[in-house]
């Protein structure tokens, strides 16, 4: 280290988020136009940002050299309205990364455990790790959170529970009834965080009902994204759901202005436009029907997947890198996942119908190769 700059050891264990490649920055580095490069890396929203969320924006904009509401109190009172909750019991977040991150910090000191899943979301152990507290990683199970494994893993230590529903990448869904049986045997003073990020694809009968059960369990922080389903990625909000008390210490940490004035704006609207949230999950559920029949014809194998994404599997991975590659040379961009143990799988988001069959004539043409 320069300087001889003492650093946590901690820190120096930390691997760095790697998210999806930009589009900008494939067209630069492979000389390609970037008009033509479609990005399914990072489980945007294809259909774009909502048209009443866009409008709010571009009318907020001459705002912009005030700071924002640093307590956001029309959001929290919209998202409040919309489920019935309290403002109280709503903190707000730079995308819900950021409430993941707030729980970790106000939550973990060194030595202390907080137990995720072997395929869960990469945030999980890097807000862990980055307080100094140690991940414990439960084995997963046919790809899975294995719920009977995290209970035995709980220990005076274990002060965070986090719980992807549905996982990204694997896209794999724990039912309700055995998530509520599962809440009842941790232990109260053991804080579960219920990650629900793409809660909006589900259909009706899969949607989560964990805001009513926050009376019962008051350890329960549930976090929800505006950067999938409501396709505000590039804005950054997401909140968290808990017991006031709980909320009200998290609310100590944050950055006071930690949701920017348009993505504040933008959130209020799109909770508005249920048409969009409608249309998000419609063109989702055909392009994931269109996805699964190009797999199967090509015999590719697969996780079935809730979220707007699906990760597949290739023979090892040497082929996957292989695919990788050969996917973005064609302008497709998809996910590696060899950060989430799944060395042979790539994951792919699901896009608009013809995004989706390029990116299957793509894969076409590599196997076709692949097997000469
Ligand atoms: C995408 C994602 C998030 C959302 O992140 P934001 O910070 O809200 O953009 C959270 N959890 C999971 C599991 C995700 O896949």
């Amino acid at each position: 280290m320069i300087n001889n700059i003492s650093v946590p050891k901690y820190i120096h264990e930390i691997e760095p988020y790697q998210g999806g490649r930009p589009i900008k920055e494939v067209a630069r580095e492979l000389n390609l136009d970037e008009s033509k490069i479609i990005k399914l890396a990072s489980n945007e929203n294809p259909i774009g940002i909502s048209p009443l969320a866009k409008e709010a924006v571009l009318n907020a904009m001459d705002d912009a050299e005030r700071y924002p509401d640093g307590n956001g109190f029309y959001l929290k009172q919209k998202i409040a309205s919309t489920f019935k909750l309290d403002e109280r019991q709503i903190i707000l977040g730079n995308g819900s990364n950021d409430i993941l991150e707030l729980v970790a910090r106000t939550f973990l000191t060194s030595g202390d455990e907080a137990i995720y899943s072997e395929h869960a979301f990469a945030v999980y152990p890097l807000v862990v790790k980055a307080v100094g507290a140690n991940g414990i990683e439960v084995q997963a199970k046919n790809y899975a959170h294995d719920l009977e494994g995290f209970l035995k893993n709980i220990n005076v230590k274990t002060k965070i529970i986090f719980i992807a529903n549905p996982n990204n990448p694997t896209g794999t869904l724990i039912e309700k009834s055995t998530l509520r049986e599962f809440l009842s045997h941790v232990p109260k003073h053991v804080i579960v965080v219920l990650d629900e990020a793409y809660d909006e694809y589900l259909s009706d009968n899969d949607k989560s009902e964990a805001f009513s059960w926050l009376k019962e369990f008051h350890n329960l922080i549930i976090s929800r994204s505006f950067s999938k389903a409501y396709g505000l990625a590039g804005l950054r909000v997401g909140y968290g759901v808990g017991h006031s008390s709980i909320i009200e210490l998290m609310n100590r940490i944050r950055q006071p202005f930690n949701v920017n004035h348009l993505a504040q704006i933008a959130a209020i609207a799109s909770l508005d436009d249920h048409e969009f949230i409608k249309l998000s999950q419609k063109i989702n559920n055909e392009g994931m029907t269109q996805i699964i029949n190009g797999f199967n014809e090509l015999g590719f194998n697969y996780i079935e997947s809730y979220g707007n994404f699906i990760s597949f599997k290739l023979k090892d991975e040497s082929v996957a890198m292989m695919y990788y590659h050969e996917l973005l040379k064609n302008g497709v961009i998809v996910r590696p996942i060899a950060n989430y143990k799944l060395p042979h799988f790539l994951r792919v988001s699901i896009g608009l119908e013809n995004e989706n069959k390029i990116f299957l004539e793509t894969l076409r043409k590599i196997s076709e190769i692949e097997t000469v």
